[in-house]
């Protein structure tokens, strides 16, 4: 396995807990602290509450089970996750770093410090150049993430979109009704879609009383961390919220490979498609790689022939999971521009209707993951 991030730690983990013998190469020296994704859905729930992961996901995490969307303080529509028919109605949310530790439960410990260089798969192992040495496995499992996609793929670049975004974790005990333009519930169980004229500005309950603040940032041309930090407390401070946590800013990015695996090298996560984090399905189109392929490998492994029909069935209805997440994601980051006016008063509508009755449900399926194959 390649990549300690949260895809590399869930296939290792289910593999060692089926017995399979499985190392993990990891480049970086220490588990990042980064927060990134805080959205885990339904499917990902259900796939790992045998392996007890679920359970303890969910001692630490928020349980989201609404989304509203609001423009200039009214309501557009809601999203109820809480009348999905499902085993987990709602978005369970902590941080992304939160997640890796839970993960990394049933996981080896990685071995960290030895970056993968090349890659050449065989028809009867893989061959590997890492920073020590030169190595052969049997089986070997792509999760680097973006950056390790030329290590496998000759196109590997990944379209990205004009927009950037800034992004906080900020304190917010008790904030519902405080400040001029607070909406009337920002509970610690609702996520709240502001598609205001300047652009979306997004807030996600995390635990410990609080929020993800993500907002659409006009700043492009200046990456500066202080001139980032004022834009950011302006456009939170105009929602009643002061700025208690660091800001980092972020870029969007589209890629969907077009295979999954040659010979004996598999790969899965965002080495293997990227989506646009509005919409938050990344991380989960990621981990439900990883748990639909941990017993096919598993049973390749135990019986020593590969099972060819299922390995091509699994990357067909992966790669398609990852296609319709990659249109959803880019849905959302159209919907969160900046518009004019007019434009934005047929946005609004726009919204009113698609989160009304009758498509409502339809879509608070498809912001859930219901529309990945795993469903
Ligand atoms: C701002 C932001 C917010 C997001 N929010 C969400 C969200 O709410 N929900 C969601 O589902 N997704 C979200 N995502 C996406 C999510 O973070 C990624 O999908 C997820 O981290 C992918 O996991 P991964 O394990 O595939 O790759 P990564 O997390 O990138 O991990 C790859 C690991 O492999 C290691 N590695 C790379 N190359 C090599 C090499 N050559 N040799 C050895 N090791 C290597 C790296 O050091 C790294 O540790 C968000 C992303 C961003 C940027």
């Amino acid at each position: 396995m390649i990549g300690a991030g949260p895809v590399g730690l869930l296939l290792g983990g289910l593999l060692r807990r089926a017995g399979v013998d499985v190392e993990i190469l990891e480049q970086r020296e220490h588990g990042s602290a980064d927060s990134r994704a805080i959205g885990i859905h339904a499917p990902v729930l259900a796939a790992l509450e045998d392996s007890g992961l679920t359970a303890r996901l969910l001692e630490q995490a928020v349980q989201v089970t609404r989304g509203e969307a609001r423009a200039q303080g009214n309501l557009l529509g809601v999203v109820r996750f809480d009348r999905l028919s499902t085993r987990f109605p709602f978005v369970a949310t902590l941080p992304q770093s939160g997640t890796e530790a839970a993960l990394a439960h049933h996981a080896p410990a990685p071995q960290r410090g030895i970056a993968v260089s090349a890659l050449r798969p065989e028809s009867d192992h893989v061959e590997l150049d890492t920073s020590s040495g030169t190595r052969r496995a049997p089986l070997v499992v792509l999760a680097g993430g973006p950056r390790s996609r030329e290590l496998v793929y000759r196109s590997p670049v990944a379209h990205s979109y004009p927009d950037r975004y800034l992004m906080t974790d900020v304190e917010a005990p008790g904030a519902q009704g405080r400040g001029t333009q607070m909406p009337a519930r920002q509970d610690a169980h609702t996520a709240l879609v502001h598609l205001e004229p300047s652009g979306v500005v997004e807030s996600f309950p995390l635990p410990g009383g609080r929020r993800r603040f993500v907002a659409w940032d006009s700043g492009v041309t200046s990456e500066d961390p202080a001139s980032q930090r004022d834009r950011m407390a302006r456009t939170l401070a105009a929602h009643g919220q002061p700025l208690t946590g660091a800001v980092s800013g972020f870029g969007v990015r589209r890629f969907v490979a077009p295979a999954l695996r040659r010979h004996r090298l598999l790969v899965i996560g965002d080495a293997a498609h990227e989506v646009s984090p509005i919409g938050g399905q990344g991380m989960n189109l990621g981990l439900l790689d990883a748990a639909t392929l941990a017993p096919l490998l598993t049973d390749w492994v135990t019986t020593g022939t590969e099972p060819e029909a299922q390995l091509r069935h699994w990357e067909r209805t992966r790669l398609g999971s990852a296609r319709r997440a990659a249109q959803l994601a880019a849905l959302n980051t159209r919907l969160g521009r900046p518009l004019p006016p007019a434009r934005d008063s047929a946005r609004r509508n726009g919204v009113r209707l698609m989160l009304g009755p009758g498509s409502g449900r339809l879509f608070a399926h498809a912001y859930a993951m219901g529309l990945d194959a795993e469903a």
